[in-house]
């Protein structure tokens, strides 16, 4: 087995161990592979270890990586900061975004999802703690979600986060509890929580994560150059 195929069978591993200690069904939980930085032939192998759903982080690089793989069906997500100049590609390249913060971007989204195309699923990212330098909604500007709701080609599907990192399970419990009682707050019939990462994807399954984006533990560590 390849490194990338034996990684995806520890992670099925740990999802599954997850899922069983607080009854859920395995199957309830989908894994995004986080590729950014890795090449196309990384993407290669995790496909044909199973995997179908890509996130990315830069569009420059995602849209490199997407021509080159234009034989495999793919599902991509958008999972990185979204500058109002990079919509209308996000909005032709990509299945899903969990990174939407901004009305104005999500309007743009929508604008400019080509009408061939369904609707552009998005999850809000949300920023519960506090610090301002983050990317993010607070948890008082999450009423941008109605809004967000009633645009025509967007599914608002749920809440994103990315928490601060900490190896306290108590603390990771914490946080993905606190996005978890946000998404319910918002009375709107969503069904998608995005949250939990390579180091804490146990406690984020404990606290009801629908996709989990794991890079490092599936792709190895990343190598910024
Ligand atoms: C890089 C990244 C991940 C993956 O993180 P790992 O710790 O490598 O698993 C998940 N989500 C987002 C938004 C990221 O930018």
């Amino acid at each position: 087995m390849s490194t990338i195929a034996n990684n995806i069978s520890q992670i099925s591993k740990r999802i599954r161990a997850a899922a069983q200690a607080v009854q859920r069904d395995a199957c309830s939980i989908h894994l995004l592979a986080v590729s950014k930085t890795k090449p196309s032939q990384a993407v290669r192998e995790a496909y044909a270890a199973g995997m179908q759903d890509f996130g990315e982080n830069y569009l420059q690089e995602a849209l490199s990586k997407q021509a080159e793989l234009t034989d495999l069906p793919l599902n991509w997500h958008f999972i990185g900061p979204i500058q109002s100049n990079k919509t209308r590609a996000i909005a032709k390249n990509f299945a899903w975004v969990h990174s939407v913060d901004r009305l104005k971007i999500a309007q743009r989204l929508s604008e400019q999802r080509p009408a061939d195309l369904p609707p552009l699923n998005i999850c809000i990212q949300a920023n519960i703690s506090g610090e301002t330098s983050k990317s993010g909604c607070t948890p008082d500007q999450l009423v941008l979600a109605s809004a967000i709701s009633a645009l025509p080609r967007l599914k608002l599907r749920g809440l994103m986060v990315i928490p601060k990192q900490t190896k306290d399970r108590a603390a990771q419990d914490a946080a993905f509890t606190t996005l978890r009682d946000l998404q319910s707050s918002l009375k709107l019939p969503l069904d998608t929580l995005s949250m939990g990462m390579s180091h804490d994807l146990e406690s984020a399954i404990s606290k009801g994560a629908t996709w989990i984006r794991v890079g490092t533990a599936l792709f190895g560590a990343r190598d910024y150059g």
